[in-house]
């Protein structure tokens, strides 16, 4: 069921702020959702999370770990994990592609990454676990391909995600869950516009775009988002799932792009990178061994506002889960920092101008 009220509250070009309501609570678009894969960040508790407002997790490992047996007794994933605000599932469509696996018509044939036994998801065993998991924003199963893939395996993709598409909307039944359609189609204009019409006529709730971030250029990407946006529907929010760096993400936001979601944060901080606006840096160079300064010197986070460099680069080198503890919080933080800055450039019609200051500065 639609259980997202969304009201855009400016334009700046095709960028846009939404006020989004789902199940009571709101926030603002464009958005940066962390990956907790299990229901955790890899190094960071989620009460850290303080400016998060939607937080995603992977049915696939939660189907495996802990099971669905354990989420049960906890009427859905928000109590398990403890977390109040919102939570997006994914599908397992993205862990078809990643992990290794038999396609067929019908679903996919998985292999455990536990244990190596098979297991069969198929579009209703993906919406039976998200039900289970309860989260406020459920995706369909899709077919997901390498976005190489020639014109008769991206046709092949469409072609299944549609049938895919249509079980999950007529099963789908929990009334405090948003559903998302996925827009597949590679590089192909017609195949991309094909996908999103079969989507909007389905009428879900959002959708998000698809089979990127997995390998095509920045040009090509711009241009398959650009193409595929103007034929979704205004009054629904926009995804680009597996996407967070930051000039990707600026890439999009200026398409009309609303939500993303990616680990890149998080991975990034355990190899010693520091996000510092459109840019990041390795904190392991010796350049940084005596600095007394912050990470990043105007950043308010919890990390900046109390250590140096220094001390930080100290860690990472001698106690490297202390470091990755305050590595992620900082990256997530000037993340998600920058889009609210983001937020307020379109209010004030000034996107063009941050985006260039955030990429130059
Ligand atoms: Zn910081």
């Amino acid at each position: 069921m639609n259980n997202i009220n969304l009201k855009t509250i400016a334009n700046d070009g095709k960028a846009r702020v939404n006020e989004v309501k789902i199940n009571g609570k709101t926030f603002q678009t464009p958005s940066f959702m962390p990956v907790a894969t299990r229901g955790a960040i890899k190094s960071l508790p989620l009460d850290y999370l303080k400016k998060t407002d939607v937080l995603l997790a992977n049915t696939y490992h939660l189907f495996l770990r802990p099971g669905l047996e354990v989420i049960k007794e906890f009427d859905g994933l928000h109590n398990f994990i403890g977390w109040n605000k919102l939570i997006l599932t994914d599908s397992g469509g993205f862990q078809g592609w990643s992990i290794p696996n038999k396609f067929k018509e019908d679903g996919i044939e998985f292999k455990n990454i536990y244990d190596g036994s098979k297991f069969f998801m198929d579009p209703i065993l993906s919406m039976d676990i998200q039900n289970i998991l309860n989260s406020d924003i459920a995706m369909i199963l899709d077919s997901l391909v390498d976005i190489d893939k020639d014109y008769d395996t991206q046709l092949q993709s469409i072609n299944i995600t549609k049938k895919w598409a249509e079980t999950a909307r007529n099963y789908h039944s929990n009334d405090t869950q948003s559903l998302f359609g996925i827009v597949q189609g590679g590089k192909f204009n017609e195949l991309r516009e094909k996908s999103a019409l079969d989507m909007v006529s389905l009428n879900f709730d959002g959708y998000a775009i698809g089979g990127l971030a997995i390998g095509e250029t920045p040009t090509e990407r711009k241009n398959i988002v650009d193409f595929t946006v103007d034929i979704l529907p205004n009054d629904k929010l926009r995804y680009v799932m597996g996407l967070g760096d930051i000039e990707g993400m600026l890439d999009l936001i200026e398409l009309g792009i609303d939500i993303f979601d990616c680990v890149w944060p998080a991975r990034l901080a355990r190899h010693g990178k520091i996000i510092n606006k459109g840019n990041f840096f390795n904190l392991k160079n010796s350049q940084f061994k005596n600095i007394t300064e912050p990470l990043v010197v105007d950043c308010k986070c919890y990390v900046c506002n109390n250590f140096s460099k220094a001390y930080l680069r100290h860690l990472l080198i001698n106690e490297s889960t202390s470091s990755w503890f305050y590595l992620t919080l900082h990256n997530i933080y000037q993340t998600e920092n920058i889009l609210s800055e983001v937020r307020k450039s379109i209010l004030n019609s000034e996107f063009e101008n941050y985006k260039g200051s955030i990429l130059n500065g």
